[in-house]
């Protein structure tokens, strides 16, 4: 069962959940439960209560359905339609902060409309999952008065959907992108000049993921960077970034607390969420997690980044 804290508050999270066939230098897996609204409330659902809004095909197995309850993950929002799951294939190189996507499937994504439940509705935790803007605009605007809204995205949106990203930018509290994505958005190469700029198109707060080098909060107020946690061994990096969403949402919604000061330990949680989930193919290693190994490694950080 999941162990979340007593008095969290719900997050709700939309975006794919999928099927992977995973490539690393350490090897291959075939069909590994993924997508980024699965990493995202798996990571999460150590912490808060969290649903999942995301449109799932017939082939959708009952055993993965019931690995979501077990984390006590809400799967009301999940839509069963005729069709096929969102699948995708990527392969990693040498250096696996670099990944092509050999193959994807958006099955039954490519005709999803999201209509989120009434009781969906009223988690103050959003998160915009990496899907077409107009799609987060419109689960957006069916949640009366979120507390918190972060938003992810991807190169292809930057560059096909520009504008409704744009848009949505002033309404999101924490955009969380890769530094090639920060660039891309930006047109600026240099990752400090990217951030500044992007706040100036709205959002009120930017964490950029550099991958093993760690990741940086950029806000009007102030600047905040954190190293990844060290690993002898990144297995596959696949849901690095979901998770660390999903553990940084995970702790505010917990606490309830969404001052600066606690966005940074939220960061420094979801740094610990992500350096697991990559010891491991896909989601793998998140089935044997628990939160005693969790607060370990946050004190193992604390104690890495103190002086
Ligand atoms: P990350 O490694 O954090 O970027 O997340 C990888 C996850 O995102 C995988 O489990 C994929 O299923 C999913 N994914 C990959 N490409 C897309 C896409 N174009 N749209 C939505 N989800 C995707």
């Amino acid at each position: 069962m999941s162990s979340t804290q007593g008095g969290a508050e719900p997050i709700a999270v939309v975006g794919s959940v999928a099927f992977d066939t995973l490539e690393t230098p350490h090897g291959r897996a075939d069909d590994e439960l993924g997508g980024a609204a699965t990493h995202f409330a798996v990571a999460a659902s150590f912490f808060a209560p969290v649903a999942l809004v995301a449109p799932i095909g017939d082939d959708f197995p009952q055993a993965a359905l019931a690995y979501l309850a077990e984390r006590g993950i809400d799967c009301t929002g999940l839509e069963r339609r005729a069709g096929k799951t969102f699948r995708w294939h990527g392969r990693y190189h040498e250096d696996m902060n670099k990944r092509d996507t050999l193959h994807l499937d958006l099955g039954v994504f490519a005709t999803f409309a999201p209509t989120v439940h009434e009781a969906i509705r009223r988690a103050p935790y959003l998160f915009l999952g990496n899907i077409d803007p107009v799609l987060q605009r419109s689960v957006l605007e069916q949640f009366a008065s979120p507390r918190l809204v972060g938003l992810d995205t991807m190169n292809h949106w930057i560059a096909e959907a520009r504008a409704p990203l744009e848009a949505l930018l002033s309404r999101v509290d924490i955009l969380v992108i890769n530094d090639e994505e920060a660039r891309e958005l930006s047109g600026e190469d240099n990752i400090v000049r990217a951030a500044r700029r992007i706040l100036g198109y709205g959002a009120r707060s930017i964490i950029v993921k550099r991958g093993e080098y760690g990741a940086i909060l950029f806000s009007p107020e102030s600047v905040f960077a954190v190293p990844a946690f060290p690993l002898e061994r990144v297995f596959d990096p696949t849901g690095a970034g979901d998770t660390f969403a999903g553990g940084m949402m995970g702790h505010l919604a917990a606490t309830g607390d969404v001052s600066h000061a606690n966005l940074r330990r939220a960061i420094v949680y979801g740094t610990v969420l992500a350096s697991f989930v990559v010891e491991d193919f896909g989601g793998r290693r998140m089935r044997t997690l628990d939160r005693d190994a969790i607060e370990q490694r946050y004190r193992q950080f604390v104690a890495l980044t103190t002086f």
